[in-house]
């Protein structure tokens, strides 16, 4: 399984200095093989080195450096070493104005450096009462390469994502099943993903991870999910 935290807005340099300790310690006893842990912190707070899991960026302009104004680009995240990024996410949809042509931009430069991409699908409340889910994702899904080798998908609602309402199994099995009829990424689900439901969402078929937001953002409760999937893992801090 992947497993991954989202921790969009939250920690400071500091706070995720104790975050990334207390995972690496949580995971230090080990986490079966078939099992990953990414973690997307603020840019700000990237950590020089970090061994038990994978850091990604929650975002990146698609350029190696240049005059773009607030933004970070290829060579700052080289210097944390971070080749893992996110791409597609609402949010950045909706409230940063990302449009499909910018998230192309993006795939295509994380692609040509071979980055692991993590590409983010999923339908507004509107669709998903239409029951558009699918075409709606087919469309955010118009010129990305899902052959990319480094690729993982996730489908995450934007009815679901903060929201404690998780989707029901049905339709989450639903639209990885659509999904993999197009791509044979790793398929993940994202959208209020926590202790009481990540094992029944864990177990639907063609699941092969989640994305975690809020659920994530203390280490501690990170490490529970990660203990009701990883087999191997058995150790708290
Ligand atoms: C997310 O932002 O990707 C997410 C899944 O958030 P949450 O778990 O809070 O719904």
């Amino acid at each position: 399984m992947i497993l991954a935290a989202n921790l969009k807005c939250n920690h400071t340099r500091a706070s995720f200095e104790q975050y990334a300790k207390a995972l690496e310690e949580g995971l230090a006893g080990g986490i079966s093989r078939e099992d990953e842990i990414l973690v997307f912190p603020p840019a700000s707070a990237f950590c020089a080195r970090v061994k038990n899991f994978t850091q990604g960026a929650q975002n990146f302009y698609p350029a190696a450096h240049g005059s773009f104004t607030g933004e970070i680009g290829g060579d700052m995240l080289a210097e944390f070493d971070v080749k893992t990024v996110l791409i597609g996410h609402s949010e950045r949809r909706a409230i940063l104005g990302e449009s499909a042509e910018l998230i192309r931009e993006k795939f295509s430069f994380a692609a040509a450096r071979g980055w692991r991409i993590v590409f983010c699908v999923g339908e507004d409340e509107a669709a998903f009462a239409q029951n558009c889910s699918e075409e709606f994702v087919a469309a955010q899904l118009e010129g990305i390469d899902l052959k990319y080798r480094n690729l993982i998908l996730a489908y995450e609602p934007v009815w679901a994502i903060g929201t404690g309402r998780s989707a029901q199994c049905e339709q989450i099995e639903k639209m990885l099943r659509s999904l993999r009829t197009k791509s044979s990424a790793p398929l993940l689900y994202g959208g209020s993903v926590n202790a009481e439901n990540i094992a029944k969402i864990c177990a639907i078929k063609g699941c092969d991870g989640v994305l975690v937001g809020t659920a994530s953002w203390d280490a501690s409760k990170f490490l529970e999910l990660i203990r009701v999937v990883s087999h191997r893992y058995t150790s708290l801090p």
